[in-house]
């Protein structure tokens, strides 16, 4: 049994072969996808899938840094109106983009640390998106070192000193996706390291796709080869690690599995 912490699969990517997508997941033996949430603009469908099929489907709510513009005020009250209201597994994704556009990190900051509150006040886990801006994020994040504030490095891809960082948040987990399996990536080195208590997998459907999809579009089902890859980093069998990460994943999402 398998959980995808981290998939996209409302955007229009799927809109033509969704409900085959969606069997193709569970014939690999994945049982949730959660899937976070990007603006204002993608609240719908999120809720939509959510609503269409309960058993597999788990929502977050939050606004992308990516999406953190000059109106972000009004984006931010339209994903508190929904996450107040509705019935969310995490805040997210949410955090500090520096790669595509420098221009609106003091925004960026404002609605991270604001939406950290949030998290705080549900008691939800947050999604972290981090790119081009780990010092940023854990500078934001330091005033609640040891606080009850939990959640996940999505699509962690740092190296040494960003392992030793972020697994320093004692209630944080880091999410492993199909960047461990590019050649040259050098994460399995730094995964090796990382305990396994600690490690949730996802896909970032439909970005980031496992070799040999790279540059593909990805989907829920290859998160297979994501733990296949894992298994090999660690030394452990297949089977132990679907049972280890989908704990983990059920204990910092609070899922349970017969509903
Ligand atoms: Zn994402």
């Amino acid at each position: 049994m398998l959980i995808d912490t981290h998939s996209h699969v409302y955007l229009s990517e799927f809109k033509e072969d969704r409900i085959e997508m969606i069997e193709r997941a569970i014939e690999e033996g994945v049982d949730k996808i959660l899937l976070p949430n990007i603006d204002a603009s993608t609240i719908k469908d999120l809720d939509s899938l959510c609503l269409a099929d309960k058993r597999t489907f788990r929502g977050m709510m939050g606004l992308h840094p990516g999406s953190v513009k000059s109106s972000f005020k009004e984006d931010l009250s339209l994903i508190k109106e929904s996450l107040f209201n509705g019935n969310y597994c995490a805040v997210g994704e949410i955090g500090i983009d520096l790669y595509w556009d420098k221009s609106f990190i003091k925004e960026q900051i404002i609605a991270f640390t604001t939406q950290i509150e949030w998290a705080l006040e549900l008691d939800l886990p947050i999604a972290i998106h981090a790119r081009d801006s780990f010092n940023e994020i854990f500078e934001a994040m330091s005033p609640y070192k040891g606080s009850a504030l939990k959640g996940v490095f999505h699509c962690f891809t740092g190296g040494a000193p960003e392992l030793k960082e972020a697994l320093s948040f004692d209630n944080f987990m880091l999410g492993i996706g199909g960047v461990l399996t590019f050649k040259n990536s050098g994460l399995d080195k730094t995964i090796a390291e990382a305990p396994l208590d600690r490690l949730v997998l996802e896909t970032d459907s439909p970005y980031l796709a496992p070799v040999p999809y790279r540059g593909k579009r990805n989907e829920p089902s290859y998160i297979r080869l994501i733990a296949e890859k894992l298994a090999i980093v660690k030394g452990e069998s297949i089977v132990s690690i679907e049972r280890i990460t989908s704990a983990n994943a059920m204990d910092l999402f609070n899922i349970r599995m017969d509903d």
